[in-house]
């Protein structure tokens, strides 16, 4: 069939959705054809209200002008180049604004087209980065139960989400999992829960195990997002910081969701003072427009590299699309436009509104938690028997009927709307998903 043939816009037979239950999807499609600011465009011509910035990435909301002015711009200018032995200035450029704007001392960006592959470059330079140092043994990696690091096989293997483990074979070896940090009394918490901070000492069980001279990172996400947002009890990951530099062991934060003001912060190292050694980034880097991540390293960590053996010196690792200009001018917009419009402080000052809106729906049927930070919220719902994501997914389903944009996962309904959301429409959102919620079997 040619591009053009008349029936070839309404044929949904060739593209194998992802994370998506295609049959379903199918018989009952929600295509969305248009969007700017706060709303998507239906292909029925509805708005729908945009509650969770596309996939936790247009922080900045949609079509903003300064980006697609950006992206036109550059895509006349120059499309591509190398980045192997060769660069092009909007790239350094952009190295050096998300430096500047990264915590104290993480002074290296190495550029990746997603999140994934954020994931898969900090784990490969953490190995890498022991060996550097002599310390060859160092090769074990760490990550946590109901943690998401993407979908490469890295990824999967650190991550602890059973569904995207199961099915694809033997994964990474020398692979541990500390416990995620939800816990049932915490339950309805507004903010950084109380308990749960010695959940941590569980890396020292794993070191006394295995010995610290096998270990060469732990990763985890400041805030748990996909897996339903587990927030992480107070003092929590000051211990796990503590134990890892103890040890010798890299820590890294996968910032996916978390960097770019989503918590009211630039990161989430900021937000929870805690210093980490490398942090995977990729969505709000450019406002979700173009594929784009980067994985930020300390001084120590790129230093072992550059003053370490000559075999050494080159990080054998890169992709081709890796810096890539439209990415990066893309990239450059969005920092200005967070910047300028002073997008995470906002999100600070519009948290607490946030905060309460969400934990009025406490007391509807079926509502068991509710959790929240920054510009992030979770309502949990109990699971029908035996449909452990019905309940949720009706409620998601119902809310798109009715307007308003949310996601799931499980029988957890996650929301993280663009930083420029306004009060008025806090109150439609979880207005929506109140009245969705009382007439939910
Ligand atoms: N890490 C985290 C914490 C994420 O939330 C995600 C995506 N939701 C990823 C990694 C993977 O990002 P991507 O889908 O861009 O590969």
């Amino acid at each position: 069939m040619s591009l053009d043939h008349p029936s070839a816009l309404n044929d949904l037979s060739a593209f194998w959705m992802p994370f998506t239950s295609n049959r379903q999807f199918k018989s009952n499609p929600r295509m969305l054809v248009a969007a700017d600011g706060m709303y998507y465009t239906t292909s029925d011509g509805r708005q729908v209200l945009d509650g969770t910035a596309g996939l936790w990435c247009c922080n900045a909301g949609h079509k903003r002008p300064r980006i697609v002015e950006a992206i036109k711009a550059q895509a006349d200018e120059m499309d591509y180049a190398p980045a192997f032995q060769m660069g092009h200035p909007k790239a350094f450029e952009l190295a050096t604004r998300l430096r500047d704007m990264a915590p104290a001392g993480m002074d290296h960006v190495f550029f990746t087209n997603s999140g994934s592959e954020s994931v898969e470059t900090a784990l490969k330079i953490a190995i890498a980065y022991q060996r550097a140092k002599g310390q060859g043994t160092r090769t074990r990696l760490i990550g946590r139960e109901r943690g998401y690091h993407g979908v490469n096989f890295g990824g999967i293997s650190v991550g602890g989400i059973v569904n995207n483990r199961r099915h694809f074979g033997a994964l990474l070896t020398g692979v541990d999992h500390m416990p995620h940090t939800h816990l049932p009394e915490n339950a309805f918490t507004k903010g950084q829960p109380e308990h749960g901070a010695w959940l941590a000492d569980d890396l020292e069980r794993i070191v006394a195990l295995h010995g610290p001279e096998t270990i060469a990172a732990v990763i985890v996400e400041p805030v748990a997002g996909s897996t339903g947002v587990l927030i992480p009890p107070k003092g929590y990951l000051e211990r796990l910081r503590e134990i890892t530099r103890k040890h010798g062991i890299l820590l890294i934060f996968d910032e996916v969701i978390t960097g770019f003001g989503r918590l009211g912060a630039p990161f989430g190292a900021d937000y929870f003072g805690v210093q980490p050694d490398l942090m995977c980034t990729a969505k709000g880097l450019t406002n979700g427009t173009i594929p784009m991540g980067a994985v930020l390293a300390s001084s120590d960590v790129h230093n072992a590299f550059m003053n370490g053996p000559e075999h050494l010196i080159e990080l054998f690792h890169g992709y081709t699309y890796s810096g890539n200009p439209i990415a990066a001018a893309t990239g450059l917009a969005t920092l200005e436009t967070y910047r300028e419009e002073g997008l995470f402080d906002r999100a600070a000052e519009i948290a607490p509104y946030w905060e309460e809106g969400l934990h009025s729906l406490r007391g509807l049927p079926h509502v068991i938690d509710i959790r929240n930070l920054g510009l992030i919220g979770a309502v949990e719902l109990e699971p029908i028997a035996g449909q452990p994501t019905a309940r949720a997914f009706q409620a998601f389903l119902d809310c798109y009927e009715k307007g308003v944009m949310i996601r799931t996962t499980g029988d957890i309904i996650a929301m993280s709307p663009p930083l420029i959301i306004e009060k008025s429409q806090i109150d439609h959102l979880f207005g929506t998903l109140a009245d969705v919620l009382k007439t939910l079997a």
